[in-house]
């Protein structure tokens, strides 16, 4: 057996029709998974990317979207990636950007984790990846509600692989650098800012959202068997400066 393969599994990936999602389904459907993209729109372009697969229509504007998923069909891998930005100083920040950042990158994935879950423990086996970030470790600037989201993202990742472990369930997180996707399209244009960050990367280069599906892979895996409650940064080196 190829302890890297993902034949005969299925793999439901959120945000999958951009970026770091869109690697990530790419990535498990190339090691062999079935992949569904999920995507508050439509995920035509995986698709196209992948050759296989399917989509769902899945919008996080309800925190409770994914409640009803994992009870038709059996889906072996969650890999948990939506998520949105809102910058503002924390002295101004608003109530509104405040509840949508924890709604989407908080409670909708704890909540996707659950219903997961109560599905896949029965079975005694199953995966989930959360995609945390540098700021589930670092305070950041003018990020307030997502980096509170980051820091639970993490904090919830070690809860669930806590309660679930023991019943087969792997519950891990990968905390992308800075990687090269719409989301830091500003950032990588004002050459000071690009310039400064690049400086600042012991690898001495952006990441790519395929080093995030490679990632993605391992901890879908049979390989990654042992691995439980682990916040994976993938950074260049970012945090080890
Ligand atoms: P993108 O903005 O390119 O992708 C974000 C994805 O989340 C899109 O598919 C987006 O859909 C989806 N999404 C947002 N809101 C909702 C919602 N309400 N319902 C369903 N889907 C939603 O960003 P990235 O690819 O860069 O980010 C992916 C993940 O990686 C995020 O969790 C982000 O926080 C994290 N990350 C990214 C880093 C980076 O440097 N790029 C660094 C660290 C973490 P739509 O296209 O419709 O908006």
């Amino acid at each position: 057996m190829n302890p890297f393969s993902l034949d005969g599994q299925t793999a439901l990936v959120t945000g999958a029709n951009t970026g770091i999602g869109q690697a990530i389904a790419v990535a498990l459907s190339q090691a062999g998974a079935e992949v569904i993209a999920a995507g508050r729109r439509d995920c035509d372009e995986t698709l196209a990317l992948m050759g296989r697969g399917r989509q769902m229509r899945l919008d996080f504007s309800d925190p409770m979207a994914a409640r009803d998923v994992f009870a038709s069909e059996r889906i072996d891998i969650l890999v948990n990636n939506a998520g949105i930005i809102r910058r503002a100083d924390a002295v101004d920040f608003s109530e509104a950007d405040w509840d949508e950042v924890m709604d989407t990158n908080l409670k909708a994935l704890f909540f996707t984790c659950q219903a997961f879950a109560k599905a896949a423990l029965p079975r005694g086996r199953g995966k989930i990846v959360n995609i945390a970030s540098l700021l589930s470790f670092q305070g950041g600037i003018r990020v307030p509600s997502y980096t509170a989201s980051k820091h639970g993202v993490a904090g919830l990742t070690r809860l669930m692989a806590n309660e679930w472990a023991a019943r087969g369930l792997n519950v891990n997180a990968i905390a992308p650098g800075y990687i090269e996707t719409n989301n830091t399209e500003a950032l990588r244009a004002d050459p000071d800012r690009s310039k400064a960050i690049l400086d600042r990367i012991p690898a001495g280069r952006w990441g790519r959202p395929e080093d995030i599906g490679q990632t993605a892979v391992f901890l879908s895996a049979p390989a990654s068997d042992y691995i439980n409650g682990a916040v994976l940064n993938v950074d260049g080196g970012w945090l080890a400066r």
